[in-house]
């Protein structure tokens, strides 16, 4: 284990056996339907690319990229830096991939921005959801692990751009997490 690391949530094998899981889920609800999945960067990244392994409906891949205004606001709205062309999205099912859902507010405008831009339908999906955290209303229709209200890293998600290397999910020791809950 990194030597950073306190303690972990979800192990690889747990992640891994988890993830054949829930594409299972995927495509009993979505059935063989071609499909756009939209992978959340840079959390997403490790996720995205291990569940389409899984899918079988003929899919296209494309990113999107969001991150929270900062400097004096906090009305949480979020700057959509990168978005899929509009034919990935107009007319087609799409399936959001995040990393995790906390307050629910990337999810919430990402849904909306997609139906927005005239996707058929737009389907939520997050390997991690923190239900204590949520301030907007929004759910995701699948979901990897609900965990407890602490920051994790690992498998796609980082703390100050590192750790998103480890295969695993988990809790940083304080020491070296000190800004985390501000992140
Ligand atoms: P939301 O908009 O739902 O509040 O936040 C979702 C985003 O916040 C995630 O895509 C992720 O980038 C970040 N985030 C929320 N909780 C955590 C966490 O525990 N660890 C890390 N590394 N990022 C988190
Ligand atoms: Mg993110």
């Amino acid at each position: 284990m990194h030597p950073h690391i306190e303690r972990v949530l979800c192990t690889e094998s747990e992640i891994q056996a988890r993830i054949a899981d829930l594409a299972v889920e995927i495509s009993g609800r979505l059935g063989d339907e071609p499909l756009t999945v939209v992978g959340v960067l840079n959390g997403a990244v490790v996720f995205v690319s291990d569940l389409i392994r899984h899918l079988r409906a003929p899919l296209e891949l494309a990113f999107v990229s969001a991150s929270s205004y900062r400097g004096g606001t906090t009305s949480g709205a979020l700057e959509l830096d990168f978005l899929p062309k509009r034919s990935s999205i107009e007319g087609r099912r799409v399936l959001l991939v995040d990393d995790i859902l906390d307050t629910g507010k990337t999810m919430r405008a990402l849904m909306d921005e997609f139906r927005g831009n005239g996707a058929a339908e737009v389907f939520g999906c997050v390997l991690l959801d923190k239900p204590s955290r949520r301030v907007v209303d929004c759910g995701a229709e699948f979901v990897g692990f609900s965990i407890e209200d602490a920051f994790v890293v690992g498998y796609g998600l980082d703390y100050r751009g590192l750790y998103r290397n480890l295969p695993y999910i988990g809790v940083l020791k304080p020491e070296h997490a000190a800004a985390a809950a501000s992140n």
